[in-house]
């Protein structure tokens, strides 16, 4: 059997960091097992559904690093859809209702009153062909309803263990609403099927439905048909809040385009979250496959902090490579050849934060100079010819030894006057990269 996965966005919006996290555990579970995904574009919905939300949603994926090895639309498989539909009227599986909301509403509330649990309570299967004409002659069209077997139905989850559903207590799916348009869960499984899955990854909230279509599955594909399901716990805030509240922020395209974010701290964050795992940065989506491991979910949701997300790729950024960030630098105008980049690597969180450095050894930069004199004995101590790694330690021993200054009150004036700023990269590196130029001009309270 040759493992075979799909992960199936709608195209109805950008995808954010819960659907990334399905979308990973996916394609790491199909690497792992040497399997295939298929990147199924679930865009049946064709009020909400756009060409640009599927291009940004592939958009998002290539650049997180996350391939697939087939795509395909739903909206172009309704006729496919159209067959199963008549399958399951013809061997009874789908039945015509004709109530409103409102009517199923009230029902509902009924039961609710009688403490009963609110399960559609069938009355539609009892309708006679004369009742159903007196109903389409009133102008209603009818929606359909999917016939649950009413026992109980088990499967072995990927990530839960051994799970079960009685089917007595859901009501029976609506598969195809009153305007005729496909829920998504019957589409699903016609393409399931038609896709030879083999495993069916995807978050808990998805439960019930897969009770149902279990069922679908064997109503079409006959016993055993269902492919092996998979729910993951959800993604949730760090608070435990819903991640809804604020998916701007996390989108992919948030990540990339607003806050900076690499790749691959996006994904060491997600393959790790509620698994006890250590949360480490991951060079390679390889890395990642290696100890990756369903069964290394834990059953309570998992939190996400963008904090974390943040340290992840500052440590990330620390150990990327001159090679690896040169275009990037060179996009934003902060390519300052790899002494540069080695220099301030480990002072980013971000690598568009080496702008901020670049400018510091570019300038103009204006110096903060508290106590002038001791600025201007500096100068005059400053090493003649290029500056170099050693450079700062003479210098500064040399400083020490003219002035009697030591610790801080002797390298914070030297930093404060060279940079403008208290904090930054080690000046040992930043000396040779700013020149022994701008360093007196700089000592001397030139804004250079
Ligand atoms: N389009 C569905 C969703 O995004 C797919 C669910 C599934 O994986 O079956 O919820």
């Amino acid at each position: 059997m040759t493992v075979k996965v799909r992960f199936a966005p709608s195209p109805t919006g950008r995808l954010h960091v819960g659907n990334v996290r399905t979308a990973l555990m996916n394609v790491l579970f199909a690497r792992a097992q040497g399997g295939k995904v298929l990147l199924r574009i679930d865009d049946t919905d064709l009020e909400r559904s756009t060409a640009e939300y599927e291009q940004g949603i592939k958009d998002d994926l290539t650049w997180l690093g996350l391939h697939w090895d087939e795509t395909f639309n739903q909206s172009h498989h309704f006729d496919q859809y159209e067959a199963a539909k008549a399958r399951l009227v013809e061997a009874g599986y789908l039945y015509p209702c004709y109530e409103t909301e409102d009517e199923l509403e009230r029902k509902r509330k009924i039961q609710r009153a009688q403490g009963k649990p609110p399960v559609y309570d069938r009355a539609a299967l009892s309708l006679t062909e004369a009742d159903r004409a007196k109903l389409e002659a009133e102008g209603r069209t009818p929606h359909w309803r999917f016939k649950l077997s009413g026992g109980r139905i088990e499967w072995t989850d990927l990530v839960r263990g051994p799970s079960h559903i009685e089917t007595s207590s859901v009501s029976d799916p609506i598969l195809i609403r009153a305007d005729g348009s496909y829920l998504y869960t019957l589409p699903s499984v016609v393409d399931d099927l038609d896709a030879a899955i083999t495993h069916i990854i995807r978050g808990e909230d998805h439960v019930t439905n897969s009770a149902a279509q279990i069922e679908i599955f064997e109503a079409l594909g006959g016993k055993g048909a269902a492919p092996q399901m998979g729910h993951h716990p959800l993604l949730v805030g760090k608070d435990g809040e819903k991640l809804s509240k604020r998916l701007g922020s996390l989108s992919v395209q948030g990540l990339r385009e607003e806050e900076g974010i690499e790749p691959l701290a996006v994904l060491s964050l997600l393959a790790k979250l509620g698994t006890s795992d250590p949360v480490e940065p991951r060079g390679s989506f390889e890395a990642l496959a290696a100890d990756f491991d369903l069964a290394k979910l834990s059953r309570t949701p998992a939190r996400f902090d963008p904090a974390e997300l943040e340290r992840l790729n500052a440590k990330l950024v620390h150990d990327l490579n001159y090679l690896d960030v040169k275009d990037k630098l060179a996009a934003i105008n902060a390519d300052g050849g790899e002494a540069f980049w080695n220099a301030v690597r480990a002072n980013l969180t971000r690598v568009r934060d080496a702008a901020e450095w670049r400018q510091l050894v570019d300038g103009p930069v204006t110096p903060v100079i508290e106590d002038a004199e001791f600025c201007a004995a500096a100068a005059g101590l400053l090493p003649e010819g290029t500056l170099d790694g050693d450079s700062w330690g003479a210098w500064t021993g040399a400083v020490k030894a003219a002035t009697g200054r030591k610790g801080k009150d002797l390298f914070m004036p030297l930093r404060l006057a060279l940079t403008g700023q208290p904090r930054g990269p080690e000046m040992a590196v930043l000396l040779p990269l700013i020149g022994a130029d701008k360093a007196r001009a700089r000592l001397s309270g030139k804004t250079v």
